[in-house]
């Protein structure tokens, strides 16, 4: 999708990827090969001006290397705070954003401790490389508590299992000069931890809500120094607003901006890494997007529905993934939910 948005501005991509047929390949050039591996990074900078990444688990390291004969956006130091959900959440509080209660949990001793602390319901997560849901577990009795941290090893999280209301992410983009713009606020629901149906702009918002989303996510990219997209993914809980993890790149609730906004968040990353002017960020209409999981249905289904902008990845089907989305724009919230519920039901088989 970088690649989609850059074509028109004449911004061709390359592609580093570990497997032989990622997305990537079929709208840029592709080369194979392992973050770890100086030579195939060597090989990949070799004649390129700016090097960004759309996958959080790119080792820092890699983006040093590359970074030496490239521009590298967002910085590292991004993806390094994201890193790690306990040093994530302390960035998140020493800039005012307030994030639900949590314990670190290694062992049995720091378990009981955080059993005190954070209290049951909770949901326990590994603090490096989960990410939809994965190496996490909701957790309601002691008894689930000791299993979990069976299962799941050391190097934990303990948090609050938040009752939201509902889930919101804030979509920034920044520029190396400063200028900060930020997309209506997306309402998301996700189904076991993956992204099921984003709804922006966010409807039936508490006054004073988007500018505390703005204000949290202002704050985040400015002490960072961030060029690019950045998410926040955060609770609504009482009208208020719990940030539970940043995402420092172009996002999943972000799709839909291709057809929903003025300015989609890949072209508006492409624009800021190359220090470019920004577009517009504002909504075209009421947007929804349904995230195809798994199975696809068939083409001529999903092009039978009235306004379906469809997108496939060219993906191997496989549980859990993420195989393409679909995305509808209307004039009214209504509109958009009818059609997005017409969507769902195809996508659920009904
Ligand atoms: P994460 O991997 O942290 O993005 O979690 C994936 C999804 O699990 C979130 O989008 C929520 O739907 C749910 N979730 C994660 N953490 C919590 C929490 N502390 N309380 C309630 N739901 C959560």
């Amino acid at each position: 999708m970088l690649a989609q948005a850059g074509r028109p501005l004449d911004i061709a991509l390359r592609f580093l990827d570990p497997a032989t047929q990622p997305p990537g390949a079929a709208v840029g050039e592709l080369h194979v090969g392992r973050y770890e591996d100086a030579a195939a990074l060597d090989r990949f900078v070799a004649g390129l001006s700016h090097v960004t990444f759309e996958f959080e688990n790119v080792p820092v390291p890699a983006l040093e290397r590359v970074g030496r004969s490239a521009s590298v956006f967002p910085p590292a130091r991004a993806l390094a705070e994201g890193s790690d959900r306990l040093r994530e959440k302390a960035h998140f509080q020493r800039l005012g954003i307030p994030v639900a209660a949590h314990a670190a949990v290694d062992d049995p001793a720091s378990l009981a401790a955080a059993l005190a602390t954070v209290g049951l319901p909770a949901v326990l997560k590994t603090r490096r490389s989960g990410y939809d849901g994965k190496g996490q577990a909701v957790v309601r009795t002691e008894e689930e508590a000791r299993r979990a941290l069976a299962t799941l090893g050391t190097g934990l999280v303990m948090e609050r299992l938040v009752p939201f209301t509902r889930e919101l992410s804030a979509l920034a983009v920044r520029t190396p000069q400063g200028e900060v713009r930020m997309w209506p606020l997306v309402e998301n629901v996700h189904r076991e931890g993956i992204l099921h149906v984003s709804r922006a702009p966010a409807t039936g918002l508490a006054p004073g809500l988007e500018e505390a989303a703005r204000g949290h996510v202002t704050r985040l990219v400015e002490d960072l120094g961030f060029v690019g997209v950045m998410a926040l993914e955060m609770f609504e809980e009482g009208g208020r607003l719990l940030a539970n993890e940043m995402a420092p790149r172009v996002h999943n609730s972000g799709h839909w901006t291709i057809e929903g906004a003025e300015t989609s968040q890949f072209e508006n990353h492409l624009r800021a890494g190359l220090g470019l002017p920004l577009g517009s960020t504002a909504a075209r209409g009421h947007a929804g997007m349904v995230n195809l999981v798994g199975t696809v249905p068939p083409l001529e289904a999903l092009l039978a529905l009235e306004g379906a902008h469809v997108h496939l990845y060219g993906k191997e089907p496989r549980a859990r993934r993420k195989l393409g989305h679909v995305t509808v724009v209307a004039a009214t919230a209504a509109e958009r939910d009818r059609r997005l519920a017409a969507v769902e039901r195809l996508v659920a088989g009904r």
